[in-house]
């Protein structure tokens, strides 16, 4: 490559959901040279690497989807409420051959490193494949949920039988078929696995560090009127999503639950309980999320119907949660979850009534100074999440400063998109932006929107260069922390809180804002209608 002459005008890092469409809005809108890396074989994401059985997404499936192809929402058939793993890896597929996106996506190849060259305001980007290229603009399309987490356990490299964590079984699965099974963790992924594991497995152990809340699915085949009355009223549903509080068709109960009748609130819980899905969760009385008292009602719902679903009254004592507030975790969508521990074949051990994991041995796991024998050991251990993607991308920005330097404390951001003294540099759903608390095609799409706008006035206006102030930075990471601080998330020890990793700084990940996904995508709006605020322009 010529020195100053970039390969290319983008490169974007990831061909999940984020990467597939913002090298459409590169290539096909704003007609620029893009090329996207992605370390998996083919497109995906998320839904290549996820290939546990159970492994479904909990969005609701006519709103889990791009929105950017109008035609595509009318002709795609969903067949289910929250369709599994393999169908929507098949759509994302569909979408990369309908628009034609492979032939700019190299795969296999995983990207080692990137420097801001700044004498010419490129990013210099390095592959594991041992090639480098070049780009005005550097979009990070990682994912939220990528970067994978194992525990160093103890002796993992002496165990004699199979393991796997839930994000790497190979391709064809694993056949639990009469073997002896372990699952270590409980939540939402393994929630879903472990019915399935169940049914499959000779003996299932579950390892539980801390029990959830877990809420019905219920999944299952929608009513055709109702998909064809959504697929009338898709522009509707688009208005809708984007301009609610989680990305969702769902609105908070106008009214404290600490005003109602313990019968009011008791018909509420019930209807968002059969409705299934999020509802309890994100459509339930606002201030659940604020006051512990509130948040006490809710709870209490939840572990009556534990206690009531589980036989055995001491696997259920075990199953409910005690030390955080409901709401503070990722929600886990049950189906069957709480049933299969009244299955003879399942065994649930509890890091703190029965001892924690204390070693991994040849023959299986020794947790509370007592061995179980396993034949697959299953890590549902989650991931690094929001941070640990990006910093595994070995960033150097301004005068060489390295980006696991400059968040060596937790993620510093503007708006979530942005990194003060990284150029040109785009996060999509990047860590102090709503991604995670959101249904994040609706999160994916705006961001990936806002980017293209911002490099296509960029191109409009001649400017070179545009990077967050170190003053917007820290106003957006104090607004952040401000928000949430006055919500109970804090109490978890959630992976929202970086809590699931030992030594990861204590930091809220997403972004909680006051008018949800809704009140963020006017103020990003905003900043770009003030002329790009907060950033300076070169
Ligand atoms: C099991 C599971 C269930 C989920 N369910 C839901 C749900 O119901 N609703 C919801 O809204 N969200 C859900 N999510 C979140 C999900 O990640 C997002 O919805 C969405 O798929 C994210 O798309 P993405 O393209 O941003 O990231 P990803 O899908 O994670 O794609 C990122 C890609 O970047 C690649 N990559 C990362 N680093 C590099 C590198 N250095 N070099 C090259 N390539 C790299 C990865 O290989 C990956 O393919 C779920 C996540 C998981 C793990």
């Amino acid at each position: 490559m010529a020195a100053g002459i970039p390969t290319h005008d983008a490169i974007v890092i990831g061909a999940g959901f984020s990467g597939m469409y913002m090298l459409k809005a590169l290539r096909d809108k704003l007609g620029l040279r893009a090329r996207v890396y992605e370390a998996g074989e083919t497109v995906g994401g998320t839904w290549y690497w996820n290939r546990y059985p159970g492994a479904r997404c909990d969005s609701d499936s006519y709103i889990y989807c791009f929105t950017w192809d109008k035609q595509l929402l009318q002709e795609w058939e969903w067949s289910e409420r929250y369709p599994e793993q393999p169908e929507i890896l098949r759509y994302l597929e569909h979408v990369a051959e309908r628009h034609d996106l492979k032939r700019d996506i190299q795969f296999n190849t995983r990207v080692t490193g990137a420097e801001f060259d700044e004498s010419n305001n490129l990013w210099c980007v390095h592959t594991d494949k041992g090639e480098s290229a070049t780009a005005r603009y550097l979009i990070a399309a990682v994912g939220s949920l990528s970067d994978t987490n194992l525990p160093q356990f103890k002796g993992l490299e002496k165990f004699q039988g199979k393991w796997c964590h839930t994000s790497r079984l190979p391709s064809g699965g694993i056949d639990f078929t009469a073997k002896r099974v372990a699952v270590v963790g409980t939540g939402a992924t393994a929630v879903q696995a472990i019915p399935e594991i169940a049914q499959q497995a000779k003996e299932l152990t579950v390892f539980q560090r801390t029990p959830n809340y877990c809420v019905p699915a219920r999944n299952g085949k929608v009513a055709p009127q109702l998909v064809k009355a959504r697929k009338a009223d898709y522009d509707g549903v688009i208005k809708r999503i984007r301009e609610s509080f989680f990305g969702f068709e769902y609105d908070f109960i106008p009214k404290p639950v600490l005003e109602t009748t313990p019968e009011e609130r008791e018909r509420e819980f019930d209807r968002m309980w059969d409705e299934g899905g999020f509802a309890f969760w994100l459509a339930n009385y606002q201030d659940m999320f604020f006051n512990q008292e509130a948040n006490d009602l809710c709870a209490d719902y939840i572990k009556r119907k534990i206690r009531k679903t589980v036989k055995d009254p001491i696997v259920a004592e075990k199953l409910i949660p005690k030390g955080h507030p409901y709401g503070t975790k990722r929600q886990p969508l049950d189906s069957n979850y709480y049933e299969t521990f009244n299955k003879d074949n399942v065994l649930l051990v509890d890091a703190n009534t029965d001892g924690p994991i204390e070693e991994i041995t040849a023959k299986g796991i020794r947790a509370g100074g007592k061995k179980y024998e396993f034949d697959i050991i299953i890590f549902a251990t989650g991931f690094d999440a929001m941070t640990g993607p990006l910093k595994a991308l070995n960033l150097k920005g301004r005068d060489g400063r390295r980006l696991r330097e400059v968040w060596a404390d937790g993620p510093h951001t503007y708006l979530g998109i942005s990194i003060a003294g990284f150029p040109n540099l785009f996060t999509i759903t990047g860590p102090q932006s709503p991604s995670v608390l959101s249904n994040m095609p609706v999160s994916i799409e705006q961001h990936v929107e806002w980017i293209a706008d911002c490099i296509e006035m960029m191109s409009k206006t001649g400017k070179t260069t545009i990077e967050a102030t170190p003053k917007a930075q820290e106003q957006w990471g104090s607004h952040v922390n401000e928000i949430v601080n006055g919500t109970l998330m804090p109490r978890a020890n959630s992976w929202y809180m970086s809590a699931n990793i030992a030594g990861k700084p204590r930091a809220f990940l997403p972004y909680l804002g006051p008018e949800g996904v809704g009140g963020y995508r006017r103020k990003c709006d905003e900043v770009a209608a003030e002329g790009y605020a907060g950033f300076t322009l070169a």
